[in-house]
């Protein structure tokens, strides 16, 4: 250590201030121009930054092993004393190889790193370290490969101990970081704990200077699980305090209420073409009880696919109506909102409510024309996509949103829809994606939920296989049985035309001439994909709900919300493709009459995970445990480590912990009775800044 590198590791809080905490690491000794850009490129750029910044997952090198003793082919660590080191080329395979002689009581060993010519300065023949690394034989005796090794003393960084291994970039290095951290960390005391003393009492957490000590410098796995506890409350804390303050925001704001009429909503249900299944009715009751109370309803309908949200939503709609308000229905894509339209239309024939859809296809003046009805205080529900939200469209008395499919839209676009009121309307959101609870939390913010778990009972199963390449023609074998008996037939492909850069995977178009020449020569084939406008993507999806097309060769762009029950054969090329969440909603397009479906997910990878990902699609038929699985696959809630990846906010919480959750935000809840303002605490008031964008949602 250099003086000056002495002076700052000895220096603490106390003596230089907080703001050593906001200092750019380019000040610190070590720290050159092009590391702290590197630094950067791993979100690093203060002292506070880099306090912060938690380990992917930990390596235990307690365990020493003698020289005599060690096992090839696994890791050891070992205490050794350093003899010669040398330096030579390999002419063979250009590379520089530093060779060191190891020795301890018991035998000799030798330690060669690749390509690190400085590390012959480095090394000190006749002192004595710790290596750790993989140990290979060879002819001349044991060789560790490319080992870790630190100088031997009671107090480990790098060997010898549990330790951190960071998330990594090109020059820098985990020792790198463990170096830097603990020459910091004597200001670790100096960063302001989010979590009041209050809760971290009452919950039983670790202050944040101890967590982070146990994170850096753990003496034990025990320690870090409590440490990685405390740090994952503070996120589902923070997230709660934002989501429950929105929430008592929104119900001390007055809104449109539209009386529960229990003879009406009786009525409705009693003409149905269908008898309501027990979930529907309870979450319609549900949603009634919650339209007809003074402040806005902002809700989510969670239903597996085919679990029959469209008819829940349009009692919902009917209901607004009712009452004498418009309701706005928005669907992704023009396809949906046609089938919606249609749906709507055929569920509430006889009754006074015009349904009018609004999509970009229609000319301007039936925009128009749409734009006018619903400047008029007419009770009726507008059923469209994007187009909805042009700002000419300002119904005047807007009393309910109902927005489909809702994970397809953006923030801004459930927001414009939503403002569109002269009171903050009612809103209803539906999707298929089954999320846990915690994640629902993170990406709705304060949404109550209503969950749909049934499916209609009169629907025929859905039976799963997944195939590998070369034992394709099985589905299409069975497929042909099926479209005998007069069924149809969904062939999903990842493309839509061959490319290079994607050897080996089916097109639409390669798989449509396939088809059309090979098995399925004697049935009417249709060819969708994005490329096709929107009026001609109508087309063939009307040809094929009307069964003039018994095979519909396809994108992905099917994939939400389609309903044709006659189909019962669901085929998809190269399913490792996709994602398992899009997987289980292709396969929802199937199953929803009451024959017995088949979906075939055909292999394209041998690879172990894409196995593994494709046999749980099979072994479930429920979205939401799949969702669980996914996660699990993707490595969130992984042990030992602390950082998460994937598309979530929380760096550390496991969105699968739904004890902690609760709890977290039971405190939530409490603090915000005793301080509703986040006024008592200046470093969570600080910290809540980081968590704001939850309420973008409200
Ligand atoms: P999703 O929840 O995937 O949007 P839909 O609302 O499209 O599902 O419903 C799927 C199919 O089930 C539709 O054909 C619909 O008419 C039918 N359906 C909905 N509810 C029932 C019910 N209670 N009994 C029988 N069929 C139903
Ligand atoms: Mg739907």
């Amino acid at each position: 250590m250099s003086v000056r590198e002495e002076r700052m590791a000895a220096g603490s809080a106390a003596t230089q201030g907080v703001d050593m905490l906001a200092l750019d690491l380019l000040h610190i000794p070590g720290i050159g121009r092009e590391t702290a850009l590197r630094l950067q490129r791993l979100g690093l750029s203060t002292v506070r930054d880099l306090l912060l910044y938690l380990p992917r997952r930990y390596e235990d090198t307690r365990e020493l092993t003698t020289l005599a003793s060690l096992t090839y082919g696994s890791l050891n660590t070992a205490s050794v004393q350093i003899r010669t080191v040398s330096t030579r080329e390999s002419p063979r395979r250009r590379m520089v190889l530093t060779v060191a002689e190891l020795e301890d009581a018991s035998g000799t060993a030798e330690a060669v790193w690749f390509n690190q010519r400085y590390l012959e300065r480095q090394l000190r023949p006749g002192e004595t370290y710790i290596v750790s690394g993989k140990v290979e034989r060879s002819k001349g005796g044991a060789v560790f490969r490319n080992p870790q090794f630190e100088h031997a003393s009671d107090m480990q960084q790098h060997v010898g101990r549990i330790t951190p291994v960071y998330p990594e970039t090109e020059g820098i290095t985990s020792k790198f970081l463990r170096t830097k951290i603990g020459q910091l960390k004597s200001w670790i005391p100096a960063l302001p704990d989010v979590l009041p003393v209050r809760i971290r009492t009452e919950c039983a957490l670790l202050d944040l200077q101890e967590a982070l000590r146990r994170v850096h410098f753990p003496e034990s796995f025990a320690e870090i699980e409590e440490a990685r506890r405390r740090l994952a409350f503070e996120e589902l804390f923070c997230v709660g305090l934002v989501v429950e303050q929105a929430r008592r925001r929104r119900l001390a704001e007055s809104s449109i209420a539209i009386p529960y009429d229990v003879d009406y909503a009786r009525e409705r249900v009693a003409r149905l073409p269908f008898h309501l299944t027990d979930g529907q009715r309870v979450v319609t009751h549900e949603i009634f009880q919650d339209l007809a109370k003074p402040h806005a309803m902002n809700r989510l309908l969670q239903g597996d696919v085919g679990s029959g949200k469209t008819v829940v939503a349009m009692l919902a709609a009917s209901m607004t109506c009712h009452a004498g308000h418009q309701v706005a229905f928005m669907a992704p894509t023009e396809l949906l909102a046609r089938q919606h339209h249609a749906t709507l239309n055929a569920l509430l024939e006889g009754e006074d409510i015009p349904v009018r859809l609004l999509v970009g296809s229609m000319t301007e003046g039936a925009k128009r024309e749409v734009a006018d009805f619903a400047a008029t205080a007419i009770p009726t529900i507008i059923v469209g996509t994007h187009a909805l939200l042009e700002e000419r469209i300002q119904p005047s008395r807007l009393g309910l949103v109902i927005i489909d499919e809702q994970h397809r839209f953006g923030v801004e676009q459930r927001q414009i829809l939503r403002k569109k009121g002269v009171l903050p309307p009612n809103f209803l959101a539906m999707t298929a994606t089954p999320i846990p609870r915690s994640l629902a939390l993170t990406k709705y913010g304060d949404l109550d939920l209503s969950v749909l778990t049934e499916r209609p009972a009169m629907r025929g199963k859905v039976v799963t296989e997944v195939i590998r390449g070369s034992t394709h023609d099985a589905a299409f074998l069975a497929a042909r049985e099926q479209l005998a008996l007069g069924h149809q037939v969904f062939v999903i492909c990842p493309i839509i035309e061959e490319s290079e850069d994607l050897d080996g995977v089916m097109s639409v178009t390669t798989e449509m001439e396939r088809l059309s020449q090979g098995p399925f020569a004697q049935y009417r084939l249709g060819i969708l994909h994005g490329r096709l406008s929107g009026r001609e993507k109508d087309e063939v999806m009307e040809q094929f709900r009307a069964h003039t097309l018994d095979v519909l060769v396809t994108t992905s762009v099917v994939e939400v919300g389609v309903d044709v029950p006659n189909a019962t054969v669901m085929i998809i090329e190269s399913a490792d493709r996709f994602g398992l969440a899009q997987l289980h909603q292709f396969r929802g397009r199937v199953g929803r009459g009451s024959a017995t479906s088949y979906c075939y997910l055909i292999q394209e990878s041998a690879d172990e995970l894409a196995t593994q990902r494709l046999q749980a699609v099979a072994a479930t038929e429920s979205g939401f445990l799949l969702a669980e699985q996914d996660l699990r696959l993707r490595g969130h809630g992984e042990i030992g480590g602390l950082r998460q990846h994937g598309d979530s906010m929380f760096r550390i919480a496991d969105l699968l912990d739904a004890a902690l959750l609760q709890e977290a935000q039971h405190a939530a809840s409490s603090w915000l009775d005793d301080d509703p303002e986040l006024r008592a605490h200046a470093p969570l008031h600080e910290a809540m800044r980081a968590y704001q964008y939850v309420l973008d949602l409200d």
